[in-house]
């Protein structure tokens, strides 16, 4: 078995097959995906899209896409549309159950009123931040709002005139009537209801309150008829109140299940951090290609089943843990190792003169388009006097590690010719190498000595004449902090972010056989890295971001963790 396609199994998995089992909701399996359209999806949350979306397949079930948009003030139509196309993106499919909570809003109301009527919810006229104190603490009971005996009779006038917009902003709530002693904070009168003056981007200024997460979400669920909510584990003691006010109004109800969120080292995945670095500049907006979004590892050239295999390699817990990010980064060269066409580009080049290959010839090679896959055939590449390759390959007085290039010393182009370099020549000024001029053995065509002499290394190149100019952006990790989420007192988690995330080579040269290279195409520039194709490329003059470089980081720290 190939080790990308075991089937992974988790505790929420035994769950469902134990109520499959004893039939418990008729053999139906229907899961959610709910974000709420208040910032981009993030890799967290690709890791519970993998979750619902691949469970309802694995079971023969359903899984919805839900906008949860029951807050006005932070929601916008551009999160929503983001949304969906990322979870498109990812690879999976929701038919036509696209849902907005805001579509229920009239029946949350019913379900408000009912509870009214059963002396279960009352309308409070404490402030925000009476509320608070009243509620009391871990240690200390909560005390009773003063309004919480007000009659059914006028709890209910005065709710339907909290509806038609009579009130100010922050005066009234409705609030359930639970148990202000609980040992469960969220269970003391738990706020349903708040007046907010805003419009709201589907349902306009048709509202003027809206219901608060927990009374939404339970409802919404059961209105769609959803038999395993899964979420992550700050809801898992807001779980005694989903079960209560589903219990109280005797609807469908599901079973919510808690599971660790995913937290990623070296970035943060929270919206609210997100929006932060969005904001105040410390990236080029949601689609950066630093960002760990949806939109931003997009861009940067990851492949939607990169990340579903990463999903299912980290598995679904119920313990909170630092996911390293070198393993995200080993699944994608892992998938586009097998897919990404090899070519050659140099990202700091060299001037090279091959001064015995004569001025006006050009040579077509033949150069492999991917070694690990030969059905994807082969290309011309064109070779000629003039070329560059890496300043890097090359050092006028090498260290003894070094086996590249040097004075005097031999080694093969690849696809081409064995070179030996025979002198260099210097910028008279600043005494830096300009050009290296070397001779070719015309033997060696192909890359291959009949002598059987051997060289130590093997450079990439690109011939100047035809080479295309192109800009390379290279990215590094944001943050210099493995947990940059994990402020320590008074530091604020901006305060963690690399200064060198991003660095941008202006004058690349790359194969010809990349001109019209359209965004999103993905590459593999031999010797170092993979490469995508960035949609500010304009007018024949390219831009890549380099998705991630060939050093694989992860296969080292699984190595420690074997031996
Ligand atoms: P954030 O903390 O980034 O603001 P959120 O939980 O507020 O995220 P929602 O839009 O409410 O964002 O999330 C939609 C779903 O995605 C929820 O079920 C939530 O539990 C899940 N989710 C959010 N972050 C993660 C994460 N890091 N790992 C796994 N699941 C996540
Ligand atoms: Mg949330």
């Amino acid at each position: 078995m190939n080790k990308n396609d075991f089937k992974p199994s988790d505790f929420i998995r035994e769950i469902i097959r134990e109520d499959l089992k004893t039939n418990k909701y008729g053999g139906r399996v229907h899961t959610r995906f709910p974000p709420e359209p208040n910032g981009y999806l993030h890799i967290g949350h690709a890791k519970s899209i993998c979750l619902n979306f691949g469970v309802a397949a694995e079971f023969r079930g359903l899984c919805n896409l839900r906008l949860d948009d029951t807050n006005p003030t932070k929601e916008e139509m551009e999160y929503v549309e983001a949304i969906i196309k990322d979870v498109r993106w990812l690879g999976f499919d929701w038919d036509d159950r696209l849902y907005y909570a805001s579509d229920y809003f009239e029946l949350f109301y019913q379900y408000a009123v009912q509870l009214i009527k059963d002396g279960k919810a009352y309308v409070c006229d404490l402030s925000a931040e009476e509320i608070r104190e009243y509620r009391g603490t871990l240690t200390d009971p909560g005390k009773e709002s003063p309004y919480r005996y007000r009659l059914v009779k006028e709890n209910l006038d005065l709710f339907e005139r909290m509806r038609t917009g009579e009130f100010a902003e922050g005066s009234r709530t409705l609030r359930a009537k639970i148990d202000m002693a609980s040992g469960n904070i969220n269970m003391r009168d738990p706020v349903m209801y708040r007046i907010i003056h805003a419009e709201h981007h589907r349902t306009g200024n048709r509202w003027c309150i809206y219901p608060m997460y927990d009374f939404a979400h339970c409802f919404s669920d059961s209105i769609e008829g959803i038999t395993h909510s899964i979420c992550t584990l700050e809801f898992e003691d807001h779980r005694p109140l989903y079960d209560w006010f589903l219990d109280e109004l005797k609807v469908h109800h599901p079973q919510q299940i808690e599971f660790a969120r995913l937290n990623l080292s070296h970035t943060v995945l929270s919206k609210r951090k997100l929006i932060g670095l969005v904001e105040d500049g410390y990236v080029n907006g949601w689609d950066d290609p630093r960002m760990p979004t949806i939109a931003g590892i997009r861009r940067r050239g990851y492949t939607p089943e990169s990340i579903r295999n990463f999903c299912d390699r980290i598995g679904v817990a119920k313990k909170e843990s630092l996911v390293d990010i070198a393993l995200l980064e080993h699944c994608l060269r892992e998938d586009l190792n097998r897919r990404a066409l090899r070519v050659m580009a140099v990202l700091r080049p060299l001037r090279l003169i091959v001064d015995n290959y004569p001025e006006d010839k050009v040579e077509e090679l033949e150069a492999v388009n991917n070694p690990e896959d030969l059905g994807m055939g082969t290309r011309k590449v064109p070779f000629s006097r003039i070329l560059y390759i890496e300043q890097d390959d090359f050092r006028e007085h090498p260290p003894k590690q070094f086996f590249r290039l040097a004075p005097g010393r031999e080694v093969r182009l690849r696809y081409a010719y064995f070179i030996k370099c025979a002198n260099v020549v210097k910028d008279a000024r600043t005494g830096e190498v300009v050009e290296v001029h070397c001779t070719y053995d015309p033997k060696t065509r192909g890359g291959d000595a009949p002598d059987g002499r051997k060289v130590k290394a093997t450079l990439h190149w690109v011939s100047a004449a035809h080479a295309i100019q192109a800009e390379v952006r290279l990215y590094d990790h944001l943050f210099i902090k493995p947990d940059p989420g994990n402020e320590e007192e008074g530091i604020d988690f901006k305060a963690y972010v690399n200064p060198n995330s991003l660095e941008i080579l202006k004058s690349c040269q790359v194969e010809q056989s990349l001109s019209g290279a359209l965004p999103g195409t993905r590459y593999q520039f031999e010797r170092q890295g993979y490469f995508c194709v960035d949609p500010d490329s304009k007018n024949g003059k390219l831009v890549f971001n380099r998705t991630v470089s060939l050093r694989d980081t992860w296969a080292k720290i699984e190595k420690t963790l074997t031996t």
